[in-house]
């Protein structure tokens, strides 16, 4: 028996989508590379990911899952609008920081949302700075077009340098 450790994070913005029994497929177009070494991974099979998107729906996700040889660890592929560890789209978190949300969430959900979004925006923007100085020739984002904009864009840049161990606690969800 081993201790769980939650699997960490690829996250793409090429993919593709495809409804099979109700629950939607997502399949990155590239090859994977580890987002720890950065080596090729080998196939894993699937597992499911839920989602609320608005209100009370929720919609189930297929994603893929890869194993890295070289560093022994398990990565799932998720596409860039899902936020790890939240069950909200990062659509739905956003509209409720921006406060153009009519969703039906708690008082409660709302405070918990725009604190992390608040805290998340700068650690994101923190990690593209740091990261453009350890990597000179990475081509960064400087302007965005909305909160969501903004965010899918961090989380990206977070998730594939392997980061968000640093922000979130898997325990704590919103
Ligand atoms: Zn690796």
């Amino acid at each position: 028996m081993t201790t769980a450790i939650a699997p960490s994070m690829k996250s793409i913005s090429f993919f593709r989508e495809k409804v099979k029994d109700g629950i939607i497929e997502i399949t990155g177009t590239y090859s994977p590379v580890c987002p720890i070494c950065g080596k090729p991974m080998k196939s894993h099979g699937r597992c499911r990911r839920y989602l609320r998107i608005s209100g009370e729906k929720r919609i189930t996700l297929s994603v893929r899952v890869f194993y890295c040889p070289e560093c022994g660890r398990y990565h799932r592929e998720l596409p860039d609008y899902i936020t790890p560890y939240k069950h909200l789209s990062t659509d739905m978190i956003a509209e409720i920081y921006d406060g153009t949300d009519n969703y039906d969430v708690d008082d409660s959900t709302i405070i918990r949302v725009r604190n992390w979004v608040r805290k998340f925006l700068s650690f994101g923007a923190a990690t593209v700075r740091r990261l453009k100085l350890e990597h000179p020739a990475l081509e960064i984002r400087n302007s965005f077009e909305s909160t969501s904009d903004t965010l899918t864009y961090f989380v990206r840049m977070v998730v594939n340098s392997n980061e968000w161990k640093f922000i979130s606690s898997p325990v704590i969800s919103v």
